[in-house]
């Protein structure tokens, strides 16, 4: 397994649409493999192919607690196909944009429908965090990132704040 460079923002690259994986083979599940590892060394609750510079339609979640034993999830070609009627309100993080933090109301259910590192169709009802993880990532896989749940002014503050850090670390 090996750790993967994560991109950040402003990298064009994170507002790409996913294309849907048409075969899963020993490539795919060494992705997913690595993309494990780098979620967990991050650490991170979930991370999605594109944020390694893979625009293919590939997630990974644990959102297992501190001191439980792992619970990871790879999803190849996720797809929601129920929302509960309730909401959960989160305060979401993304490895894609260090340091930012936006509260975001999801449904606090949703089942997903996906196939396995096997290359078989499964479905998945999920609630709580791994619920929130699973429509965070999902939306990565649209190009959609939580800054994109901000009024205009505080995305345009946000994208400009990480603008100027990249051309910081451009000048060192
Ligand atoms: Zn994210």
């Amino acid at each position: 397994m090996a750790k993967l460079p994560i991109i950040t923002l402003p990298d064009p690259v994170l507002r790409k649409v996913s294309a849907p994986v048409e075969r899963v083979d020993d490539e795919l599940r060494t992705l997913m493999d690595d993309m494990l590892e780098t979620m967990y060394a991050a650490p991170g609750v979930g991370l999605a192919a594109i944020q390694v510079g893979v625009p293919r339609r590939v997630l990974v979640v644990d959102a297992s607690e501190e001191g439980q034993e792992p619970a990871p999830y790879c999803l190849v070609n996720p797809e929601i196909v129920a929302l509960g009627p309730e909401n959960r309100l989160h305060e979401e993080g993304c490895l894609s944009i260090p340091d930012v933090h936006v509260e975001i109301e999801r449904p606090s259910t949703v089942t997903v429908r996906y196939v396995d590192r096997q290359g078989e169709l499964r479905e998945l009802s999920a609630n709580g965090l791994l619920a929130t993880a699973l429509q965070h990532e999902i939306n990565h896989l649209d190009g959609k990132l939580i800054i994109d749940f901000l009024s205009a002014l505080k995305r345009d503050m946000v994208v400009r704040k990480f603008k100027k850090q990249a051309r910081g670390a451009e000048a060192l």
